[in-house]
């Protein structure tokens, strides 16, 4: 090949240097308002998607399609009795302090979700070699240990994607550099045991007494600013990590250690911040490390910016952005979300998958069920009890992944749908609708 030619092709060679997730069902609207109403920033990932479409910094088609997570896969961090138990108001409530009539189980669930979805497609990005750093943004539920949720965490993103990647082959050694203002007790708790996993942590507001060995724990009990936080970062994250040898790194960027935050007390300015999160991401890409980048918590307008400053030096950039109010709702955003999600009602094949009642149903037989039988369950039940008794997985055998499950209001119908798998921008199918009313149960297409 003449040089020209390698010229002409080495843009399409170059690896990408960061890849960004996010899909636009991360936002429940209960806890959008929620934090609204408490005077907290929301919709900080979806705000600096959009800062960036509008730069042009992130075009239609640069955020690709992933699938939602199963729940069988959550299962490999968190218990069996912790995901019934989740599915209950009782227990939202408790964990995002709101009362049990606000809580919305399948919205604020899908939300959860989604964004684990996001962190564990992050991790797959950079272990398999598409670009050395991603972001997800999102994600850093670092409070939900694998028998309990707290502080708006339900399940633990990092968690389940180390779960998730450790079942897939990776057997290298993980660390996670925990920045934000509450330390991370799902982390700490849900890997004491575990001799691979080594989680570095400075915090303001202790959540657990586990220690674990290899680990490093750093608490303040006073305002810390910009130049002794990042004096004592400089000085043991890297001893750190010659210690702990990873191949892959998570990044929980929590912004609540800004100065202006209302839940968090340390005293970081933007400039601070945004020389903090730079300093991560040299440090390991000086060490070739996969970093996987979540962001944690973050409660101010500030915390908007910083992680606007965040991934736009993630993506290479250093311009100066601005993240301004408003700006979720522009149609450059509209493009690039189109991308994520290409599920299109409209776009539904009329042909289907036909099974029968007993290849699907098995034991579990609906047309026992009444009309209206699933009114009190919500989607999460529905799809927990068909992931439990294997049903699902019967669509994974077939060659699906992506598997939704959707129960309509009035408890009468379940829809399933799917995409083959690998085939990451191929719209949902239908696999199955199964309704009753009275007697009659109907599998569709038939
Ligand atoms: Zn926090």
């Amino acid at each position: 090949m003449t040089a020209l030619w390698e010229k002409i092709l080495a843009p399409w060679k170059q690896r990408r240097q960061a890849t960004l997730w996010y899909h636009p069902r991360y936002d429940a609207p209960t806890l959008v308002r929620l934090a609204q109403a408490l005077g907290m920033i929301a919709l900080r990932g979806k705000r600096v998607l959009a800062q960036l479409a509008d730069d042009g910094l992130v075009r239609p088609g640069d955020l690709k399609p992933f699938p939602l997570i199963p729940i069988a896969d959550l299962e490999l961090f968190h218990s069996a009795a912790y995901l019934e138990r989740v599915g209950r108001k009782s227990t939202l409530s408790r964990i995002f302090g709101i009362p049990e009539h606000e809580v919305k189980v399948d919205e604020i669930l899908g939300a959860v979700r989604w964004a684990v979805s996001g962190t564990v497609a992050a991790t797959r990005s950079v272990l398999s070699g598409e670009a050395p750093l991603a972001v997800n943004l999102g994600g850093g539920f670092h409070h939900a240990e694998p028998n309990m949720g707290s502080g708006f965490c339900v399940f633990n993103d990092v968690g389940v994607a180390i779960a998730k990647a450790r079942e897939e082959g990776f057997d290298k050694n993980v660390v996670i550099v925990d920045l934000d203002f509450h330390q991370g007790n799902g982390n700490i708790v849900g890997f004491l045991e575990d001799p691979t996993v080594f989680n570095y942590s400075l915090h303001g507001a202790i959540w657990t007494h586990a220690e674990g060995s290899g680990n490093f724990n750093l608490n303040f009990e006073r305002r810390i600013g910009d130049e002794e936080y990042l004096d004592i970062l400089g000085k043991s994250l890297p001893a750190f990590l010659d210690k702990a040898r990873p191949g892959l790194v998570y990044f929980i960027a929590g912004h609540d250690v800004l100065d202006t935050d209302p839940l968090g007390h340390f005293g970081l300015t933007l400039d601070g911040v945004e020389r903090r999160d730079r300093r991560i991401m040299e440090l390991m890409a000086e060490r070739k490390l996969p970093l996987v980048v979540t962001l944690g918590g973050g409660y101010s307008a500030a915390a908007c910016q910083a992680a606007l400053q965040l991934t736009a030096a993630a993506l290479g950039q250093r311009r100066e952005l601005r993240c301004a109010e408003g700006i979720e709702n522009s149609h450059q955003l509209r493009k690039v979300l189109a991308g994520i999600d290409p599920w299109d009602p409209e776009f539904r094949p009329q042909e289907g998958f036909l099974l029968n009642d007993a290849d699907l149903w098995g034991d579990l037989d609906p047309a026992s069920a009444s009309a209206g039988l699933l009114k009190d369950s919500s989607a999460y039940e529905v799809e927990r009890e068909m992931e439990t008794s294997g049903v699902l997985e019967k669509f994974r055998d077939m060659g699906f992944e992506d598997l939704r499950v959707s129960v309509d209001p009035r408890g009468e119908k379940i829809l399933i749908e799917a995409r083959p798998a690998g085939q990451r921008t191929s719209p949902l199918q239908t696999m199955s609708e199964i309704a009753w009313r009275g007697d009659t149960t109907s599998i569709i297409p038939e």
